[in-house]
């Protein structure tokens, strides 16, 4: 008997809809799946039959390396397969039919049993789905369907439904060997990281914009980010656990991510005496804005990117949201404008962000005028802007700006230029 080498099978995402730009994606998903898991074991990477067979060399390491596989952009389902060498299943169906027997595919069908018994998600029904990539093969795709689909039925007692049934077990006949393996550990989807370009995120060290980084990461985009943080270092106002959260960002990245820290002192020097109370926060917010797109700029980015969500806070009326920064010329991008808080915090946890979000915090953004005005007229925050000559503020905060890189979890640790 050869050993085979676990494989995990994955198919991708909306690649498939991507046109004649599908070979550049599925190219950028290869080359992140290889960086992404550079220290574990891989072997092939086969493409058969739209889905993506990775071969992993060591039998220990494929758990972990379906579950790693789970971060990548890109990614519909994961799932680890069972690999059944053709030369004992040949050797079977020949001596069947040498004794004039229907083949019994043992091998196929204790394998598809194994994964019916497992039964993830509590299926009430199930479905054999057969795709041959080796036509040659002794029996058709009905045939195999119906002896498997017969043996797992008698084994779990679950009925066969060829629509929409709760569980598909795959076999998937190849030259080599064939898989059996089922659809049900779905990943996040999205598009490749890196293939939408870069965007700056405002980052704060909330719950929402670490969400809003995910939600775009997930779309393609590279992230930058900007914090601005009160003090006089960045030092000095432990800005540890923002970099914690881009840590944990950027293990669903293929290379580090820049964070760059801000001081707000400027802002606060310029706005003494010329901004009133009730204002304070909506300047405040269009110096960030102004600042962050300045530094969007100069490092490539072509849009900025909030966790700003309708209505949340006084900050956050449509009003607000359109005075801040109408001279802010690249593109906004707001993921969770529609959403709830129930469900931005359902994201969190799920992408593993929500117990860095949630440790105490002193933001910036926190400490300043208690009642914000609600509905800011740009035509006033032109007047304050000038007469505390923000764009000087901006200058000084993006000239102060320090840049580090930080790393994901697996993959070393961060790096601060000296
Ligand atoms: P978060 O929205 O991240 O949970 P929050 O709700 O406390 O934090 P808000 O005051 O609602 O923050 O700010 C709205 C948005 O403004 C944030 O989602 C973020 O994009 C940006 N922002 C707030 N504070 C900062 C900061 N200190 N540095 C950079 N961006 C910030
Ligand atoms: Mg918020």
């Amino acid at each position: 008997m050869t050993q085979a080498s676990p494989v995990i099978v994955a198919t991708y995402a909306e690649i498939a809809l991507k046109g004649r730009n599908r070979t550049v994606f599925l190219r950028k998903l290869l080359n992140n799946i290889r960086t992404m898991l550079k220290n574990e074991p891989l072997g092939e990477i086969r493409h058969v039959e739209s889905r993506l067979l990775i071969e992993v060399a060591d039998t220990d390491a494929a758990a972990r390396v379906s579950r790693r596989l789970h971060d990548v952009f890109g990614l519909q389902w994961v799932s680890p397969a069972v690999p059944v060498p053709r030369d004992e299943l040949d050797a079977e169906i020949a001596a069947d039919q040498a004794a004039g027997r229907e083949p019994r595919l043992t091998l196929l069908c204790d394998a598809a049993c194994g994964l019916a018994r497992e039964n993830p998600g509590e299926a009430l029904s199930f479905k054999v789905a057969t795709r041959r990539s080796d036509r040659t093969f002794a029996l058709g795709s009905p045939d195999i369907n119906r002896i498997v689909g017969r043996a797992v039925h008698l084994d779990t007692g679950l009925p066969g439904r060829m629509q929409d049934p709760d569980l598909k077990v795959n076999v998937l006949v190849m030259k080599d060997q064939a898989l059996v393996f089922h659809a049900k550990e779905t990943a996040h989807g999205g598009l490749p990281a890196g293939s939408s370009g870069r965007v700056m995120v405002l980052m704060s060290g909330g719950i929402d914009s670490p969400v809003a980084a995910w939600l775009m990461m997930r779309r393609g985009c590279r992230p930058e980010f900007v914090h601005f943080f009160s003090g006089r270092t960045a030092a000095e106002a432990d800005t540890a656990k923002i970099e914690e959260l881009v840590r944990i960002l950027a293990g669903y990245f293929p290379r580090p991510l820049a964070l760059h820290l801000v001081p707000v002192v400027p802002y606060e020097q310029r706005a003494i005496g010329a901004v009133p109370d009730s204002y304070d926060m909506v300047m405040f917010r269009r110096f960030m804005f102004k600042t962050a797109a300045k530094l969007a700029s100069l490092n490539k980015c072509k849009a900025l990117v909030t966790g700003d969500s309708l209505g949340q806070v006084a900050s956050q009326t449509i009003h607000n949201l359109g005075a801040i920064a109408p001279d802010v010329r690249m593109p906004v991008l707001r993921p969770l404008i529609g959403m709830d808080k129930i469900e931005i915090t359902a994201w969190s946890r799920k992408v593993g962000l929500f117990d860095t979000s949630i440790l105490p915090y002193r933001d910036c953004c926190s400490i300043r005028s208690p009642k914000p005005v609600l509905t800011a007229r740009p035509r006033d925050l032109m007047n304050f802007s000038r007469a505390m000559d923000l764009d000087a503020a901006v200058r000084e905060a993006a000239l102060a700006a320090t840049e580090i890189r930080i790393d994901g979890p697996s993959h070393g640790a961060e790096t601060r230029p000296d």
